[in-house]
């Protein structure tokens, strides 16, 4: 149910802000993918904020935090509304804060940006490389319709990880400005370690309302797909592809057959169904030298690269990474309904025989979706296998069969930041919160050390935020 509070006060101290309570605008405005996860759909599928307020400037964004403070409304701020555990959605209602018009690109530089957080990354690009063939080094597959702030603040890597690593290693992110929630809101400047208290904390310790973040050369990157008879050469293959230092690469992820095949459904003429597929950005400099390397494999093929297609076959292709990363779940999506997935870390050295180990494991119910990533200087993959979902006990069975055989899952079934990362509180972050948010307004419900600090992680429970109990949802 969503809570009561005084709307009409707050949009007339608002002013010339935009604002939306057509209620059928703020239910759309409160969503994102968080129905990928059956769990997630059944919890969160009544929740609606109040009102939107669409803020396009640091002033008004002030402004709004110091009128919600007065008047006690919760604000759960919103990039683009593509995140995937519900994280921008408004748990007690309130404010629903979309950032997507705050979106300018501030100054490009030798190896960095500066932009207002609700840019697009895919127009920051079109932008940087304009200007001097930069790109952003990381995104999520989501690059054509994702915030660079909510890419902070609710995302954590994607392509550009093989080369770069996770979004918030350091150097990935330079210098945040964040405002805190209180009468006065005050505006700070965060580098080095203090990244660490706004990086993906959901939006519930500051609103970031600029960023500086790295870019990287940008290269012509080819789109290549690899296939192979058995699962285990395709992820060995992708796996030494990845520590090849020399060849420029973005995106380097393995789907197990038949699912590249009946998925991907424009690709499907290069795609034969019984190939394991390798998906790779590879830069055209490195063309040549990719295919050599994959001459090393027994049985390896080149199914398709992006730069010899003829205009016909090129016609209506997505680009590769919109095969990979949450994009396959969605592919797989679109076709069974019934399809939903884990995240998984298969950790080095031994991923390759893990991964193979758990996909033969499963067989047809849990199909391997690897994506190879740098993760502390080492290759290794992290994962998002498809689940073809029959229970939520099952799948809770799943995650445990997988953590059993060693390969830790951060759950994508929670909402709340523990449950869906490290299953314990995050000190810098409560602390963060403790000072930028003392009376807990902003994006309640998702960081159970604020909500309740005696839970305990080991119970074996899952936590459930007091408005979902009051609107009757079971944990
Ligand atoms: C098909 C698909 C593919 C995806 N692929 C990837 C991927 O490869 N890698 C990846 O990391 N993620 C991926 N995601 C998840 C998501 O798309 C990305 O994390 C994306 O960057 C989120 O940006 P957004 O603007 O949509 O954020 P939103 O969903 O709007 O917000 C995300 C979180 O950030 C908070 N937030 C937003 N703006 C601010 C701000 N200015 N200040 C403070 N908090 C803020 C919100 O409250 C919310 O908690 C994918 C999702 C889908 C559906």
């Amino acid at each position: 149910m969503t809570a009561r509070y005084d709307i009409a006060t707050l949009k007339s101290r608002l002013g010339s802000i935009r604002t939306e309570d057509n209620p059928a605008l703020v239910k759309q405005k409160s969503r994102d993918f968080y129905w990928y996860s059956p769990t997630l759909k059944r919890q969160l599928d009544h929740v609606t904020g109040d009102i939107i307020v669409s803020p396009t400037s640091q002033d008004e964004v002030v402004q709004v935090l110091r009128t919600a403070f007065e008047l006690g409304i919760p604000v759960t701020p919103r990039g683009t509304g593509t995140g995937n555990y519900g994280q921008a959605m408004p748990l007690s209602g309130g404010i629903v804060l979309d950032l997507s018009g705050f979106n300018k690109v501030l100054d490009i530089r030798p190896g960095s940006y500066v932009a207002e957080p609700g840019a697009l990354i895919s127009k920051i690009d079109e932008e940087t490389r304009h200007h001097s063939r930069q790109e952003a080094r990381l995104h999520p597959s989501t690059y054509h319709t994702a915030s660079v702030g909510g890419f902070i603040a609710g995302g954590s890597g994607g392509i550009g990880s093989i080369k770069w690593g996770g979004l918030r290693d350091y150097g990935n992110i330079i210098r945040l400005k964040v405002l805190t929630m209180e009468a006065n809101p005050r505006v700070m400047d965060l580098t080095g370690d203090d990244l660490h208290k706004v990086a993906h904390a959901y939006g519930t310790n500051g609103i970031i309302t600029e960023v500086e973040m790295p870019l990287g050369p940008a290269y012509a990157w080819v789109d290549m797909l690899f296939g192979f008879d058995d699962f285990r050469t395709a992820a060995a293959f992708a796996e030494a592809l990845g520590q090849q230092d020399g060849i420029a690469l973005k995106e380097l992820g393995v789907i197990a057959a038949p699912c590249p095949h009946n998925y991907f459904l424009r690709h499907r003429k290069f795609i034969p169904r019984e190939k394991h597929v390798v998906v790779a950005m590879v830069a055209d400099i490195a063309v040549a030298s990719t295919i050599a390397f994959m001459n090393r494999f027994r049985g390896a093929a080149l199914l398709m690269r992006s730069d010899t297609l003829t205009a016909d076959d090129a016609k209506g292709l997505p680009p590769a990474f919109e095969l990979t990363w949450n994009h396959t779940t969605l592919r797989a999506l679109r076709v069974e309904p019934a399809i939903t997935y884990l995240q998984v870390l298969y950790p080095y050295p031994n991923a390759v025989e893990l991964a193979t180990r758990i996909h033969e494991h499963f067989g047809n119910e849990v199909a391997a979706h690897l994506e190879f990533v740098r993760f502390d200087g080492k290759v290794t993959a992290f994962g998002l296998p498809m689940v073809r979902f029959t229970t939520e006990e099952r799948l809770e069975e799943i995650m445990a069969i997988h953590e059993a055989m060693g390969a830790p899952i951060f759950n994508p079934h929670r909402y709340t930041l523990e449950e869906g990362g490290m299953k314990q509180t995050d000190e810098v972050q409560l602390a963060f919160k403790k000072e930028a948010d003392p009376s807990g307004l902003l994006n309640p419900g998702k960081m159970i050390a604020w909500e309740d600090p005696s839970y305990d992680f080991k119970s074996g429970k899952n936590f459930l935020f007091k408005s979902l109990a009051e609107a009757g949802v079971n944990g």
